[in-house]
């Protein structure tokens, strides 16, 4: 039943500082206290999922994200120990990292947990645009953690940048990306600037103090860097996202590709594909404080995972999804990737048949659209239209 859960996401909340931009579940306003309840309940909750897992069960993925994992070290190590039965021989454990915590003391203390993947929140090296973020680093200083970072994860170093900055220019985008592919990277994702409700810079957005980029502007840049980063041996295969060869991220394509994972923590998603008809979706509270608080109940009567997310109803938000909501997801999420649509998969887990319209004649004759092996892929160029094509093939699936 669970073999299929493939990898497991542990939220850490705290934050020494907050980015206007931000929409992560999160907390600059913590103490020590505060942080050793919310690491012991984390194992609480670890230890009972992983009490309802197969022996079987193995991750192929841990990612250690939030929030800034990178404040903490040997916090983690309880942690590790007790999912390590599950942990796939070669599984690919990442820690997200802010450039300020990169020091020679925790990379060692890193390495020697085991994580073998480090994410670095560079965001761009450009000064106005740090602080427009409200990023506490510089440039030299992004630029340094990460060759201080590719001693000990020179193999497995990504890092995560953003464009289109209100009034960016095309130039300040080009020295980023200069800077980028002069580094030891082995991954990078470029993320379009969105203005999520709720951050300060979405209520500046939406009181017309500011300004966002022209969507003409966002789509030159987004092909610039396409061409780019391919010119200097980078797959693109995600939308924001790029690998050296096998260097793809292992635990997001988990994502893309319909598989199961658990997530533990403030805000943390999990998804058990096999549960619930089409899969069930959970969601813990969003406040660290409560996720802290709150006791485990009584497990001894429960058997399965899938009857985990029905006992900590009080911390979790529960979708059991319907088919046409699973299916629109499924779609979203995967078109816009080189694993593509398995259309196989959305005939067994839904029931419906992909029946191709007149529409869809053209696209998948003389592209972009492309069926092979009974997966329909979408060629990169337009995978920043995935609205439009998600239009056009709802209606193929009768
Ligand atoms: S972007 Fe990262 S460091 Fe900044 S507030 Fe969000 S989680 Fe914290």
């Amino acid at each position: 039943m669970a073999a299929d859960v493939e990898a497991l996401y542990l939220h850490i909340p705290f934050c020494a500082a907050l980015c206007h931009y931000c929409d992560f579940a999160k907390t600059a306003n913590y103490r020590d206290e505060l942080v050793a309840s919310y690491f012991q309940r984390l194992h609480e909750h670890l230890a009972l999922w992983c009490a309802h897992l197969p022996r079987t069960a193995s991750f192929a993925s841990v990612y250690l994200g939030g929030g800034t994992p990178s404040l903490f070290s040997t916090q983690f190590a309880p942690l590790l120990a007790l999912c390590a039965e599950h942990l796939a021989p070669d599984c690919e454990i990442t820690l997200e990292a802010n450039p300020q915590d990169i020091t020679r003391e925790n990379l060692t203390c890193w390495r020697t947990l085991g994580i073998n993947r480090l994410s670095l929140g560079v965001q761009t090296f450009n000064p106005q645009h740090l602080h427009f973020l409200r990023r506490t680093h510089t440039g030299p200083q992004a630029r340094d953690a990460v060759l201080l970072a590719a001693e000990f994860f020179a193999d497995n170093l990504s890092a995560d940048l953003i464009y289109g900055f209100p009034q960016q220019c095309q130039t300040e985008l080009a020295a980023d990306l200069d800077t980028v592919v002069a580094l030891p990277l082995a991954h990078v994702s470029f993320y379009n600037l969105t203005y999520e409700s709720g951050t300060p810079i979405g209520r500046a957005q939406q009181r017309g103090k500011l300004t966002p980029l022209a969507a003409e502007i966002e789509t030159q840049m987004y092909t610039f860097l396409c061409t780019e980063l391919a010119a200097h041996g980078f797959e693109h295969y995600e939308i924001s996202n790029w690998a050296k060869a096998d260097k793809r991220s292992r635990h997001n394509s988990t994502y893309w590709r319909d598989a199961g994972y658990l997530g533990i923590g403030a805000g943390a998603h999990g998804y058990l594909p096999a549960a619930a008809g089409v899969g069930l979706r959970y969601s813990y509270t969003r406040n660290e404080r409560t996720f802290s608080r709150h006791a485990l109940p009584e497990v001894a009567e429960m058997q399965a995972l899938t009857q985990l997310p029905r006992l900590l109803d009080t911390l979790l938000t529960i979708d059991r999804r319907a088919g046409d909501a699973w299916l629109l997801e499924y779609l979203a999420s995967s078109l816009r990737t080189v694993y593509g649509v398995d259309l196989q998969r959305i005939a067994t887990k839904s029931g419906k048949a992909f029946v191709p319209t007149a529409m869809l004649d053209a696209p998948l004759h003389e592209g972009p659209l492309r069926r092979h092996n009974n997966v329909l892929y979408l060629a990169r160029q337009e995978w920043w239209r995935e609205n439009f094509w998600l239009r056009q093939l709802l209606p193929a699936f009768a």
